[in-house]
């Protein structure tokens, strides 16, 4: 890789409030989470489809001053591997 490939400054998300770019907090308001089990003859259960289903709005919070950041929430979500 490049020097000139790595991301710069401007491509980063930043909290305002405290300056802080490493940690944040993804909330959902109201989510439905939904799992389906087999159970396996042994008594056992695997897990065959997690279905998750966010019905409310999804905030992006500061992992330290917990200002709310969801300006920056697509942002965040398009930079997401
Ligand atoms: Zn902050």
């Amino acid at each position: 890789m490049q020097p000139n490939d790595l991301p710069t400054p401007s491509n980063r998300i930043a909290c305002p409030e405290c300056g802080n770019n490493e940690e944040f907090y993804e909330i959902a308001d109201n989510a439905v989470i939904t799992t389906l089990y087999t159970q396996n003859d042994d008594g056992s259960f695997t897990p065959e489809e997690d279905t998750s289903q966010i019905l409310g709005d999804i905030k992006l919070i500061c992992g330290r001053c917990q200002k709310n950041l969801s300006m920056f929430h697509q942002r965040f979500s398009e930079m997401l591997f």
